[in-house]
Formats: structure tokens, C-alpha cells, sequence
């Protein structure tokens, strides 16, 4: 059994390493000191949740409760809680060095177990309505008078979603695997798990309980959402079917969300591209799935788009998203109905789909299918000319659509990578640079002159490179915000102010603030170049210098601020870019 102060010292190793090798090493060792019952929750609180992502279970926890629960538990005031975490900017600090010289003493000496304040925690969780906040406050405050100082800076930390670790779910499965093996590579079996159910405290337990076996052997389920399959981009139809060998299937490309459905009799949940679910708030849909799919046990995935009746057509992206609310629900389903547009297959009644040919996916799907009205098939055509495809292109476009993806009609469903399998061709890449970028904020300025007023002066922003598994700086955005954007990024980056530079950030620029990778923001540009600032995709030049790519006139896109469907790790990749990179140079700028 595992005691919290403990896991609380492994986590102060980690956080005062920098390399990522040495964070995999403690990670390993921290594993391999759990249990087979307590590893779960190990993994769910080094991830900084309480369950698997897509379970969505929310602490409910404000800095006002942390705070409170500080006083309750040290004995200082109200003021002095406040002064100090105005001094520090980590209520997980403060928790800490207030703990130390509390007027109280440790009240209770009991110490606990990890499992006993994973369970304290989910408590804290679940207790909503009238009195929960105090209730919370409370919890919260016994945790914290009966623990370490240690342990009361992660406990303060845990329950805002800010522990700061600076590892990511790549750390976690490599130390899985050599916590399990000895050796890193059975990561490669224990990531295709993970794409499969986007678990890791799922895998660790059965890893622990069962084996490896259990890995080699894990196929798909109803109710844990399958890590998305991603597509490659190319910018000609020629290119394209050189890369497919031929005959390959050409579907519209539908811009509204994601939509995974999972349906067992019944009982049908849908979970979105970032697999959070969202069952609640597509009843129609929800409705649609029951009335219409001709089939016991299945999952599919498909683009969920809003029908304008009044128009007869389909509602723009903007629009569309609207739809994506918690609140007024009812209204918006009559005003803007849902349609999905199907266009995979990865499970049906009993039989794992996943590793299927596409042909046979796309068959069975048009099956169960069949005579439906909102649930449909993707628009398609096979075929094997270049001509043909453009046309498709071409009039998809003139429909208003985004583009088109193509698809290996023998590759199976590569559930949570980018493969050449699915490749997707846009509008925008016949225009400016090919694409947009969606970029992980890895640090601010403050602003000089009138921007003073905000303190706000631009974003650092990087994209991710997978096989490091670093966040690598591309471009400093300073231009082009609203006054709102920088108010609200302000806001939301002082929450993640970080120290120093976290570990897994490789910057040669130094921001004013470095923060926590964890918004991303969508970006467009005119060029990719290259420049000795940025560490994406960085070489050694003969000269000895060191070159990475830049965006030229960057800005960030739309109205709002960050993209909430994608984490950090789902950023642009550094692969990515310099994939657009030669891609730019093919086409020419502005072609
Ligand atoms: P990505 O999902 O590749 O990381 P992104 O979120 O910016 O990038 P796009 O570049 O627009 O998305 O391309 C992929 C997305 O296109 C898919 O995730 C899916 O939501 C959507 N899509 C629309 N129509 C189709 C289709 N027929 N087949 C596959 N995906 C489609």
C-alpha cells in the first residue's frame, strides 16, 4: 500500500528534474512501488484527474475553496492565505509553506493512503447542490491538517487541475512499460491499448493484475472511446493517388464536429473528438441512433452537422457549434437539428471492426445504414484518376464544402495516429500557406505603450514533436488580438504560470511568463521560413548554428481564444510542419 506523502515525494523529485529521461526513470520506479489495486488511481492523479478524461468528472473546486480549505487547515487568516498566494502565484505553494509554520498542529496523525485520498477527492467531486461548498472546504481542510506540508502542496494543487508534474501521457506509458518489461519498447504495444480505449489507468491495472498478455490480447469497447484516426494532408490530386497506389475512395469532407457513437441495445453515448462525452447534449441525435441504426451493439464515428430547414441547407461551422452547449439545449435542437454523416465503422455486434479493410468497414456500415434519414452515409466515390478526384474536389467545394478525404480502401482503422491512410485535401491549401496551425501556448510577454494597460503583449507558441515528446517553439503571435482576446489571455494564462521553463518546452526565446502547455490556439500565416528563434524541427547548420522552422505574419484565427477540443499533445506536430514546409515549396507560395 501506497501512503500519499509518498507518492507526494515522487512527485517533488519530478517536478525538480528537467530531463525527460530522468522523469521516466522516476516514474518507472514510482509505478513499480503500487500495488495492483491502487495503480488506477496512481495513474488517473499523475494524469492530474480522478477517472479517465472522457468520464468527465470535475472536481467542482474554485481557488476560493482552496483557499478556504488553507485557513481551516493552518490556521492563518483569510488575508494572510491571500497575501501569500499573491507572493507565490501556486495556491499548491502556499498550501505548502503556510502548512509548515501552521499555528495548528498536525490534528490528526493518521496517514493516508493513496487509495484513501483518491476516495476523499471523488467525494469532494461528487458533492454538489445547496452547502456542497462548505462540505468541500471541509473534506478538503482534513486532508490537508492531516498531511505533510508536502502533501498539502499537491492536495492544493490536485483539485484545480494545476500539478504541474510537466509529463505527459507518452511519459506515463513508457514508464508502464518498463515498469512492467524492464525495457521501453513494449510502449509501442501499450500505446496501441491506449488507442483503443483511452485508458491508462485502465491498461495499468490489467497490465499489474493479468500481464502483458492482457495488452497483446485488449480489443476495442463499447463505452471507452477509441482514440481518433487522423489524417495525413496532400495538395494535389495527383499526389494523391500516387500515395494510394491507385484506386482509392473520395469522400466530402464535412466541416462541423466529430461524433463518435457508442450503442449497446439502449443505451447510446457519444463522445467528441477530444472523447469527451457529449450525450447529454445531442438528444436528437441521441433519438436518431435509436430510430435509425439497424444494429444491436456498434460503434461508428461520423461529422455532425446543423441542418438550416428554413434554408434547406447545412449551417456553416460557426453555427454549427452552437450546438455544442450545455444549457438551452431543447430550443437549439428545434432550431438547428442535427444530421450525421458516417464514416467509419469500428465495432458491430460482437465483431472488432477495427482492423478490417476499409472496404469491408464502408460495407457494413451502408448497411446497418440502409433507408436512413439523419444518420447517412458520407457522399463517396471510388476511384483511380486524378482527373476524376479533382472534379470531386472541385464540385465538393462549389457545394460549399471544405474539401475532400481520401481513403486506403484496404488500410484498416488506425485509431489515434496520423497515417497516409486518410489524406486530406482543403480549399485553403491553394490559397495562402496550406492550412492552418494549431499551436500549444507555451509562454507570454507583457505588453509595452498602450498595451501596458492589459499587461499583455503577445503569446509563444510552439507545436508538439511526438517522438521527443517536447513542446518546440515556432512563433511569438503580437499582433492582431482584440482587446477582449488579451483580457481573456491574460486571465487564463496567469492560472498556469509556471516559474521556470517547464521541462518539456524546448525554447531558445525567453517569454516574460512561461506557462503550463495545456491551451491551443488556431493560427494562420502567410510562410513557413526558417530562423535560428525557433526550436521546431531545429538542425545543426555546418556553421554550427542551429535552425528551426517560424511562422511569417503569424495571427491567431477567430473570434475567441483557445481550441477546446484539442489538448497540447494534439497540436500541430513538428513532423507536420515540415511536412508543409516542403509542401509550400512545391506549390509555391500564393499559387
Ligand atoms: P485533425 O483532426 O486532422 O487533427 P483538424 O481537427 O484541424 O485536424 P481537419 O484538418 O479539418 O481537422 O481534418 C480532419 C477532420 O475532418 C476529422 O477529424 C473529421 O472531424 C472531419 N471530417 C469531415 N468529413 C470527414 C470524412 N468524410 N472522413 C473523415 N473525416 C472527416
Amino acid at each position: 500500500m501506497m501512503l500519499f506523502s509518498e507518492l507526494a515525494e515522487y512527485y517533488d523529485r519530478l517536478e525538480s528534474v528537467s530531463s525527460r529521461l530522468k522523469m521516466i526513470d522516476i516514474t518507472t520506479e514510482l509505478l513499480k512501488s503500487a500495488d495492483e489495486d491502487e495503480i488506477a488511481n496512481i495513474i488517473y492523479m499523475t494524469q492530474g484527474v480522478l477517472a479517465p478524461p472522457f468520464e468527465g468528472v470535475e472536481f467542482g473546486v474554485a481557488e476560493k475553496i482552496v483557499e478556504d480549505a488553507i485557513v481551516v487547515a493552518t490556521g492563518y487568516s483569510k488575508q494572510d492565505v491571500e497575501k501569500d498566494y499573491k507572493k507565490q502565484g501556486d495556491l499548491g505553494l502556499t498550501a505548502q509553506s503556510l502548512r509548515s509554520t501552521s499555528k495548528l498542529k498536525r490534528m490528526n496523525t493518521k496517514n493516508n493512503s493513496v487509495n484513501e485520498v483518491h476516495g476523499v477527492m471523488l467525494g469532494i467531486a461528487r458533492t454538489s447542490g445547496p452547502g456542497s461548498k462548505d462540505a468541500k472546504i471541509k473534506m478538503l481542510a482534513n486532508l490537508m491538517a492531516a498531511g505533510t506540508p508536502l502533501e498539502a502542496k499537491y492536495m492544493a494543487r490536485y483539485p484545480l487541475g494545476q500539478l504541474r508534474l510537466g509529463l505527459g501521457d507518452s511519459t506515463i506509458l513508457e514508464a508502464l512499460s518498463k515498469a512492467s518489461t524492464g525495457e521501453r519498447n513494449f510502449k509501442a504495444e501499450l500505446e496501441r491499448a491506449y488507442n483503443l480505449c483511452s485508458d491508462l489507468g485502465l491498461l495499468g491495472e490489467r497490465l499489474f493484475k493479468d500481464g502483458t498478455k492482457s495488452i497483446e490480447g485488449f480489443r476495442v469497447a463499447l463505452f471507452k472511446p477509441i482514440r481518433p484516426a487522423l489524417a495525413e494532408r496532400l495538395p494535389t490530386a495527383e499526389e494523391i493517388i500516387e500515395r494510394m497506389h491507385g484506386e482509392c475512395a473520395v469522400e466530402q469532407k464535412y466541416d462541423g464536429f466529430r461524433c463518435q457513437v457508442h450503442k449497446d441495445g439502449n443505451k447510446i453515448k457519444l463522445y467528441s473528438r477530444r472523447l469527451e462525452e457529449t450525450t447529454e447534449m445531442f438528444p436528437d441525435m441521441i433519438k436518431a441512433v435509436k430510430d435509425e441504426v439497424k444494429a444491436d451493439r456498434i460503434i461508428f464515428e461520423g461529422e455532425a452537422l446543423a441542418f438550416n430547414e428554413a434554408t434547406n441547407e447545412f449551417f456553416p461551422f460557426q453555427e454549427t457549434i452552437q450546438r455544442k452547449r450545455k444549457h438551452g439545449i431543447e430550443e437549439k435542437v428545434e432550431e438547428m437539428p442535427l444530421h450525421l454523416f458516417a464514416f467509419d465503422l469500428m465495432y458491430l455486434d460482437g465483431e472488432d471492426y477495427i482492423s478490417r479493410p476499409y472496404k469491408d468497414r464502408r460495407n457494413a456500415l451502408e448497411g446497418v445504414l440502409r433507408g436512413s434519414k439523419l444518420i447517412v452515409p458520407s457522399t463517396q466515390i471510388i476511384t483511380s484518376s486524378p482527373k476524376e478526384l479533382e472534379k470531386f474536389f472541385i464540385d465538393s467545394i462549389g457545394d460549399g464544402l471544405e474539401g475532400i478525404v481520401a481513403k486506403d480502401l484496404s488500410a484498416p482503422y488506425v485509431a489515434g495516429a496520423r497515417k497516409f491512410s486518410w489524406i486530406k485535401m482543403k480549399r485553403s491549401y491553394r490559397g495562402e500557406l496550406s492550412d492552418t496551425l494549431d499551436l500549444v501556448i507555451v509562454g507570454y510577454f507583457l505588453g509595452r505603450g498602450s498595451r501596458a494597460e492589459f499587461q499583455f503583449g503577445g503569446l509563444l507558441c510552439a507545436v508538439y514533436n511526438g517522438a521527443k515528446d517536447v513542446f518546440e517553439t515556432i512563433s511569438k503571435i503580437g499582433t492582431g488580438f482584440t482587446e477582449e482576446q488579451m483580457k481573456e489571455f491574460k486571465r487564463m494564462l496567469d492560472g498556469i504560470k509556471v516559474k521556470s521553463k517547464p521541462p518539456r518546452v524546448d525554447a531558445v526565446m525567453e517569454p516574460d511568463f512561461w506557462v503550463y502547455p495545456k491551451y491551443v490556439v488556431t493560427v494562420k500565416a502567410d510562410e513557413i521560413t526558417k530562423s535560428p528563434t525557433h526550436t521546431c524541427g531545429k538542425e545543426r547548420m555546418p556553421d554550427g548554428i542551429e535552425v528551426g522552422y517560424a511562422l511569417r505574419f503569424p495571427r491567431i484565427v477567430g473570434e475567441g481564444t483557445v481550441r477546446q477540443d484539442k489538448s497540447a499533445e494534439e497540436a500541430t506536430t513538428t513532423k507536420e510542419v515540415i511536412e508543409m514546409f516542403r509542401q509550400q515549396k512545391k506549390v509555391g507560395v500564393g499559387d
